[in-house]
């Protein structure tokens, strides 16, 4: 192996273990002596050489780390649409709101994927990508990559990705076909055409973004022995179906939904039972027009992953009968023992939702307004109010959308997962929701916020841990980061015996109808001792705050319990299974065979569900090698190339970059075994005028080759006739150990011989 590549190597090893470190590290400043004294004077220095703010590629590089220099070299480089920057471990991506074509192309991933060192390039998401994917060549243990994208909405999480995934469709492109019943396409085109389906069925044009991931997804790319991209499979998290009913002032449904409004021809208009004129109460803003609503790409691509016409039409009744549901309202009735009326043109809706759905129009009528109580064997049937119907009709919206988006996903897989024996390694993409805190918080960013502090946790711990452990093994001295991890707040969230999820189901299980105050005070008593959580007494909204590594956040408790029981009447799925839609017929027979006692869908609480995923995706995760990368919105308008430093300077905060860079600088990440640091650097000593100095550059014990690294060393740091150069560089037992800063000076020295 040429010298090159083990430098190369090394440094891919370097990047192993990406993190971001928030308020964790603890006398980070002393670690980085210049900072102690007349910090201001220096960053004033520092930005006062304001045409060179653009030229840090690696904010480790930068002179003094603080939020104010890290800051102005982001908006420097933006001004100069340098949109990628090395934060240690971390890539930072600042989202340019406008294409850059030539920055993406296929001439520009050959360049990074051909490169001997890619990481003496620009930095770029393809650095990252092909990092991963020569560490999975094995000179790193574990061989599995993840690349871990993070960020806050509308940051360019879901972009990113699918700029990943192309990368590796190219580059690992295989020359295998797939069959499948109607069409015959390359596994590469099947993997990336999985994308528009998934982001049909589960974005959303929201506040903050038009085209907003309602779900968490992890895809791993599955490499053979020759790393040619032979499969993937997709693992998703907590769909945010509530949208499908409910959607948010000025926010919008599922694209899908208005891709079939907008795309449809006369004649699946009519079968649909969507005229031009027709409005739906679940299709908000819908005059708004986005580049999302895009309905030939989605069949384009369902078509390649082989989902055939006639699947894709009980698809699309599936998702029309849904929104006539939407439409069919109901008016109380003056006498309780009567089912409520319904109201206006209801009763139209409510036939054409049944034809839509192939189920019986009176069957979903009654089930809709009347609730079968089980008293021992006998059965007693309840009216339901008007409230009751309306969350009934809800319920059945959001458990068809949610079962059908699960199929979907179970297809997409069977489609693109190679079989186990064809493939060894992968590369996996997390794709995840970021930190969120609105006015109003729920289930939902309770386990948002959940995720991410279990991440954050990771990253941390790995971080950390990878970097001091190596410094143990090889005997440096090194004055330990100490860093709290944020155990005490996933402790408060999920711990046991008691804990806010632990509460929340126990509250679930008793069948009594929640009461958000009595559930406050038990919150309170219960967990008073965790210092994560506080409360406002005097609040008229019974709400908890719970302090994250990101910022404090308020929940408010109304509905949350309900939320977390997700339950579901019984009658609702025995209608579904009658449905003359063989698809939906499918999806919810499915459901009930695999568990006949609980009907399939009811028991198990979403916070339980959502804690067990995610503890299988913590587990796979520690499993690989991870690569940070952090995406920026540089502003809340997703106006282009507009750079807002209160926006940019919160979110560097949240994901404690600051820090990261701290940790970065003041370690040393580059290390070199000592074979190729001799075959590199051995020059400048055979070459130095400096003296006695000799090199035996075929020394062979171990002791040996240390003694000939320290002379090395002696002698580079002699012609840089400087002794502060002396603590950048160590040597360790059996690598040196490098700061950036004095591998440039190696390679300027080695460059003049
Ligand atoms: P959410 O959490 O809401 O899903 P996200 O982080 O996934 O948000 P994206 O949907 O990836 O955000 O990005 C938002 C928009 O920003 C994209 O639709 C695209 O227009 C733009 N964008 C993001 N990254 C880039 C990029 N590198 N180049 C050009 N445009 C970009
Ligand atoms: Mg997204």
């Amino acid at each position: 192996m040429s010298s090159a590549d083990d430098r190369r190597n090394v440094r891919a090893g370097y990047r192993h273990g990406g993190a971001t470190v928030q308020g964790c590290v603890q006398n980070v400043h002393s670690s980085h002596p210049s900072l102690n004294d007349s910090l201001d004077e220096e960053i004033q220095a520092f930005l006062t050489d304001e045409d060179q703010l653009h030229t840090y590629d690696d904010l480790t590089k930068v002179n003094p780390v603080t939020p104010t220099t890290v800051l102005k070299c982001l908006q420097a480089r933006y001004s100069v649409k340098v949109f990628y920057t090395h934060a240690g471990c971390t890539l930072i991506a600042l989202n340019p709101f406008q294409p850059v074509p030539d920055l993406y192309s296929l001439d520009v991933m050959k360049e990074y994927h051909y490169a001997s060192q890619p990481q003496e390039f620009k930095p770029h998401i393809f650095i990252v990508a092909e990092e991963a994917y020569r560490n999975i060549q094995g000179q790193l243990e574990p061989v599995n990559q993840s690349l871990v994208v993070s960020g806050e909405s509308g940051a360019g999480k879901t972009w990113t990705s699918r700029c990943l995934m192309k990368y590796y469709a190219t580059v690992a492109a295989s020359s295998s076909v797939m069959k499948s019943q109607d069409t015959v396409e390359r596994i590469e085109k099947r993997v990336l055409d999985s994308n528009p389906i998934m982001e049909a069925f589960g974005n959303a044009c929201t506040l903050r973004n038009n085209n907003s991931s309602r779900f968490g997804k992890y895809i791993q790319l599955q490499l053979d022995r020759c790393q040619l991209l032979v499969g993937a499979s997709v693992q998703t998290y907590l769909l945010e179906k509530t949208r499908v009913t409910c959607q948010p002032a000025s926010e919008r449904n599922f694209h899908v939904f208005y891709q079939m409004m907008k795309g449809a021809t006369d004649e699946q208009r009519k079968e649909w039972k969507m005229p031009h004129d027709q409005r739906f109460a679940w299709l908000p803003n819908s005059e708004k027009t986005i580049e999302e609503d895009c309905f030939d790409e989605t069949v384009e691509a369902m078509v390649h992953l082989g989902i055939h016409a006639e699947r894709q039409q009980q698809i699309f009744r599936i998702l029309a009968g849904i929104l006539q549901l939407g439409n069919v309202s109901f008016s109380s009735t003056t006498d309780e023992s009567h089912p409520c009326n319904l109201g206006g043109q209801s009763k139209d809706f409510l036939q054409r939702a049944a034809e839509l759905l192939c189920v019986p129009a009176e069957e979903l009528q009654t089930c809709l307004r009347v609730r079968t109580l089980k008293a021992g064997k006998q059965s007693v049937l309840k009216p339901c109010s008007q409230a009751e119907c309306s969350v009934r009709r809800d319920c059945l919206a959001k458990l068809i959308y949610a079962q059908l988006f699960e199929w979907l996903v179970t297809f997409i897989n069977n489609s693109i997962c190679a079989d186990k024996s064809m493939w060894c390694n992968f590369i996996g993409v997390l794709d995840v929701y970021g930190f969120e805190c609105f006015q109003i918080n729920n289930l939902e960013q309770l386990c948002i916020n959940y995720a991410n502090e279990k991440l954050q946790q990771h990253f941390v711990a790995h971080y950390l841990r990878a970097q001091q452990e190596e410094y143990v093994s090889e005997g440096l001295q090194w004055s330990f980061i100490k860093y709290q991890d944020n155990q005490s707040c996933l402790d408060l969230i999920e711990g046991s015996p008691v804990s806010v999820f632990s509460l929340l189901n126990e509250e679930s299980r008793l069948n009594r109808v929640s009461d958000a105050k009595m559930f406050r005070v038990r919150l309170e008593k219960e967990l008073c001792d965790n210092a994560n959580i506080s409360w406002d007494k005097f609040s008229k909204v019974p709400h908890f705050t719970v302090a994250h590594y990101a910022g404090k956040v308020n929940y408010q408790i109304e509905g949350m319990v309900e939320k977390n029981k997700d339950p579901v009447p019984a009658e609702l799925i025995n209608l579904l299974e009658k449905s003359d839609n063989p698809l939906l017929r499918e999806i919810f027979t499915d459901k009930t065979t695999e568990n006949p006692t609980n009907r399939g869908l009811s028991k198990v609480t979403v916070v339980s569900k959502f804690k067990n995923s995610l503890e299988s995706l913590m587990k796979i995760l520690h499993t690989t090698t991870p690569h940070y990368t952090r995406c920026i919105k540089p502003n809340p308008d997703c106006k282009p190339l507009t750079f807002k430093k209160e926006e940019v300077i919160m979110q560097l905060e949240a994901c404690g970059i600051v820090e990261t860079i701290h940790i970065s600088a003041a370690g040393f990440p580059i290390r070199i075994p000592f074979e190729s640091f001799m075959q590199r650097y051995g020059l400048i000593v055979k070459y130095s005028k400096a003296g006695s100095h000799s090199v035996d550059l075929e020394a062979d014990s171990s002791d040996a080759l240390q003694l000939e690294v320290k002379k090395l060393l002696a002698v580079a740091l002699h012609r840089l006739s400087s002794d502060k150069h002396s603590s950048l560089v160590h040597c360790g037992r059996t690598k040196v150990f490098l700061t950036q800063a004095m591998l440039d000076l190696l390679e300027d020295q080695r460059k003049k011989i």
